[in-house]
């Protein structure tokens, strides 16, 4: 068996590239997984940029799945050949956040693809506790959204959404086009996007949403809160997934009074937004912050493969490592929704 592989290796802040590494060394607890598909998230270009800390050199990469190729001597519960997507957010089990269950918040969380080598790679080691078996039978691209999914389902949670609910998504990328369908299978009844490009509206209703707005062609607030408009006086839900200024603000304002904002969208460190306290009191707002994906990635993965989530119609286009750099390192094309990584095409 070759030892070596081929991993996108980010060496520096604007510095990333593919190089020939050794391929990883499991330890007693992981998994060695043969990546099948491996998603690029915004997070990716940050990391290049400088924008989120890491310590480089590391390999990238942290929505991924694959097959286990082989196992570490204190394994239990997989085999090689099972398909596996992994949890890439490590929690230390030991601070205080974790012991109150709040796994997300951790004091010691390290992410694989961003503190340990991640799924831009032909192999990477994959701690047992971190992975989810999928079905043999599931298309191997799709097992690389579980982590998304599960950052989605997570809002979707907080949000307490009813059946009956509406609900507003900002941003049509795929946290927002995942949120619209996950708003869907909660039982909401009115599922509203906004979000720039006509491409993405068009799918988004194609996926469950029952109206879009072009937030650069109307006034966001009136045509969804307004007295004539989409839910007169506000959704009881907005999802904020954009991440700028503008949507923060709009969120406050689409929500009902008693309604619930919630923040998904990262938004630029040190970035303000403005609103006015005296209307969150006096409406009551619910605003809150949520942040990865704590205790969803198993359902995330149940979603997936029962195929109860389109995702085929998420994927853009699919690449191989040589081409991943370039991808990382440059803006998202115009309608693309999600690039994957595909380290052994064919
Ligand atoms: P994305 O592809 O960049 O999607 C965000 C989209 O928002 C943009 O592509 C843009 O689409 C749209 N947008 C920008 N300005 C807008 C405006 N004024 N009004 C309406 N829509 C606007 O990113 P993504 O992968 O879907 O992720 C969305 C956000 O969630 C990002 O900030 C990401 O970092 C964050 N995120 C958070 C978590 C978490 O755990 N909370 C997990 C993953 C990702 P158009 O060009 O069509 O307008
Ligand atoms: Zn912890």
């Amino acid at each position: 068996m070759a030892k070596i592989m081929k991993a996108v290796r980010l060496e520096a802040v604007g510095s990333i590239a593919l190089r020939e590494v050794d391929k990883p060394d499991i330890g007693p607890d992981e998994l060695l997984v043969r990546v099948e598909a491996c998603g690029v998230c915004g997070t990716d270009r940050h990391l290049f940029h400088g924008e989120f800390p890491c310590t480089p050199p590391v390999t990238p990469g942290h929505e991924f799945s694959g097959i286990v190729e082989a196992i570490g001597k204190s394994v239990s519960g997989f085999a090689v050949g099972d398909r596996v997507t992994g949890d890439p957010n490590i929690a230390c089990g030991r601070c205080a956040h974790c012991h109150a269950g709040r796994v997300n918040l951790c004091s010691n969380l390290r992410a694989i693809g961003i503190h340990r080598d991640g799924g831009f790679a032909e192999y990477l080691a994959l701690p047992q506790k971190q992975a989810f078996i999928l079905p043999a039978s599931l298309k191997p691209t799709h097992g690389a959204f579980c982590e998304p999914l599960g950052c989605c389902l997570h809002g979707v949670e907080l949000a307490e959404i009813r059946p009956g609910s509406s609900v507003a998504v900002l941003g049509g990328g795929v946290i927002g086009l995942l949120t619209v369908q996950l708003a869907r299978l909660a039982g909401a009844t009115t599922i509203i996007l906004s979000t720039r490009q006509a491409s993405r509206r068009a799918l988004a209703e194609d996926l469950g949403a029952t109206a879009t707005v072009d937030p650069t062609a109307a006034d966001v607030i009136n045509t969804v809160a307004g007295p004539a408009g989409l839910a007169p006086g506000g959704v009881d839900v907005v999802f904020e997934c954009a991440g700028v200024r503008e949507t923060v603000e709009q969120s406050m304002r689409l929500a009902r009074a008693g309604g619930t904002v919630v923040i998904v969208g990262v938004t630029p460190q040190g970035m303000k937004a403005e609103f006015e306290p005296f209307d969150l009191l006096f409406r009551e707002l619910k605003v809150l912050g949520s942040f990865l994906n704590p205790y969803t990635h198993r359902r995330a993965a149940e979603l997936i493969a029962s195929g109860t989530i389109e995702i085929d119609r998420l994927i853009s286009r699919q690449v191989a490592l040589e081409d991943a750099a370039a991808v990382i390192a440059n803006p998202p094309a115009p309608g693309e929704v999600k690039v994957l990584v595909v380290p052994h095409p064919g």
